[in-house]
C-alpha cells in the first residue's frame, strides 16, 4: 500500500487535497462510525448539542440543513 503511494506520483492541487486523498479511506471510516456512534447517542452529527427526535440534527444545524437543500434544489 505505501509503496504504491510513492510509486504513482499524482500532482494534487494543494496539501488539503494531498493529505485527503491519502487519508480518505481511514478518514471516512472515522466519520462514518462517529456519525452512527453519535446516532445512536441522540447528539447532532455537526456539534455536541442534544439531537432532535427522530433526525441527526439539533435544532440549529437542521435549520442549515434545511437551507442548504433549498439551495441545492435551487441550482
Ligand atoms: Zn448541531
Amino acid at each position: 500500500m505505501l509503496r504504491r503511494l510513492f510509486r504513482r506520483k499524482k500532482e494534487y492541487k494543494n496539501r488539503f487535497l494531498k493529505f485527503y486523498h491519502l487519508n480518505k479511506k481511514r478518514l471516512n471510516k472515522e466519520r462514518r462510525s462517529t456519525y452512527t456512534a453519535k446516532m445512536k447517542l441522540g447528539v447532532c452529527v455537526r456539534c455536541k448539542r442534544k439531537a432532535l427526535k427522530n433526525i441527526v440534527f439539533c435544532s440549529y444545524h437542521r435549520a442549515k440543513q434545511k437551507e442548504y437543500n433549498k439551495k441545492a434544489r435551487a441550482r
